[in-house]
């Protein structure tokens, strides 16, 4: 199987941009979690792989979408863009995930992305600004990858995207990326109206026959000013996309992204472990794109001098987030406990980083519900290059040890770490 992935690879993508994958990606990406893993045991954590959200507007309406898309246009601009990737690439970064909002929206993305050509990109989208023209430069950039997201079929997607022909236009502009040969991925939100059109065979073969060279399936989460939990996995289906990706990693030649389960299928959150933190476009660092809770910004305030890296390892905010997830569960600490990270945002006093300033009444409101954590269901990986690389490379760091998860010792731990 892993031979079949490599010879599509090696047949359906640009060779310029494998080598850029392989080399940008594979080789630098590892080493910057390597100095990760020794910055963690000197007690830094500066997360290797940002998530970086350029722009806030978006075309499409999703249901439960926490974005404010229809606010005023925030633009991350160039120069904040690359002091951000200048002082991130002297801790040994080279992976930024590119969010939105929609981000070719954002009227100069080209020229944030192309000054950093010892970086790499990928690109969260609806797909649907990618012209045959844009396709072309992405190929010329050779060092970006989009993600599009596809949430289901024709009448699901403009049901959950609030916009009719989301569908064929997406895809219009997945098959741009992939007649240029570009290395090109599909994502998707788990959500209870496409769990069955998109979690099966079907589609990762059609995937595969399009050209697709990997994909993510995302779970949805209820946040935002509309929540929907209507829309939300059951725990049994949760189970069951993680035993679906583990199958299909072992048999299908497309590579499958998970953020959420180590080499023995142990649960963890990315933002625990320290592994990523997100950026908003006003610049705020948040602890995961859910999480819109600020108290620091990558601007630097008129008696701020302080670096990036500053920013990062001394933010007390940052650190009691990651502690008090990691005590609290290996899932999801918003959606199991969103009480607990109440009280720890009143803690620190960290502000609402969205517009419509509401975030920690949603946060309140909450219904707690399981996340990815199933504690005796785990589900360790089959494919042995998976469960190897995630061994080295993706796994809780240590952030776990001696933690109770009980669920009864869950308010005694509020007591000692918020109170
Ligand atoms: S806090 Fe929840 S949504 Fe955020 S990274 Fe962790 S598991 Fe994911």
């Amino acid at each position: 199987m892993m031979w079949q992935l490599a010879g599509r690879l090696w047949r359906e993508t640009d060779k310029r941009l494998l080598w850029k994958l392989a080399w940008n990606l594979g080789v630098k990406g590892v080493l910057s979690v390597e100095r990760h893993k020794r910055r963690l045991k000197r007690g830094e954590v500066f997360p290797p792989f940002l998530y970086v959200s350029v722009i806030n507007s978006c075309n499409l309406r999703c249901q439960g979408c926490w974005v404010d898309v229809s606010a005023k246009m925030e633009a991350m601009t160039p120069d904040a863009f690359h002091r951000l990737v200048r002082e991130a690439r002297q801790m040994g970064n080279v992976f930024f995930g590119i969010v939105g909002g929609e981000p070719f929206m954002h009227p100069r993305l080209f020229d944030l992305l192309e000054p950093h050509p010892d970086c790499y990109f990928q690109i969260f989208t609806n797909g649907q600004f990618i012209t045959e023209e844009v396709a072309r430069r992405l190929r010329r950039l050779g060092n970006v990858t989009p993600l599009i997201s596809v949430e289901g079929t024709e009448i699901v997607s403009d049901e959950r995207r609030g916009r009719p022909n989301v569908f064929n236009r997406t895809m219009q502009g997945l098959r741009a990326c992939l007649r240029n040969k570009v290395f090109t991925g599909v994502c998707t939100s788990l959500a209870r109206s496409n769990f069955d059109d998109l979690l099966n065979e079907r589609w990762i073969d059609r995937l595969i026959d399009l050209g697709v060279m990997y994909t993510w399936f995302h779970v949805y989460r209820p946040m935002g000013p509309d929540p929907r939990p209507d829309l939300c996995l059951t725990p049994e289906q949760q189970v069951e996309a993680r035993r679906f990706v583990v199958e299909m990693r072992a048999k299908k030649p497309i590579i499958i992204i998970d953020a959420y389960y180590d080499g023995e299928g142990q649960a963890l959150c990315p933002a625990a472990t320290g592994i990523s933190h997100h950026i908003n476009p006003w610049g705020d660092i948040e602890p995961c794109p859910i999480v819109q809770f600020s108290k620091e910004s990558i601007h630097s305030g008129p008696q701020d001098g302080r670096s990036l890296r500053e920013k990062f390892v001394g933010s007390e905010f940052l650190r009691d987030f990651r502690r008090l997830a990691a005590q609290t569960t290996r899932g999801c600490i918003v959606l199991e406990r969103p009480d607990l990270l109440a009280a720890l945002v009143e803690k620190h006093q960290a502000r609402d980083s969205t517009v419509r300033g509401t975030a920690f009444q949603e946060l309140q409101a909450l219904t707690p519900r399981t996340s990815q954590y199933h504690p005796g269901r785990e589900i360790p990986e089959k494919n042995r290059f998976y469960r190897w690389a995630k061994r080295l490379w993706f796994h809780d760091f240590g952030v776990y040890r001696g933690a109770d998860h009980s669920r009864e010792s869950a308010p005694a731990l509020m007591v000692h770490s918020v109170g």
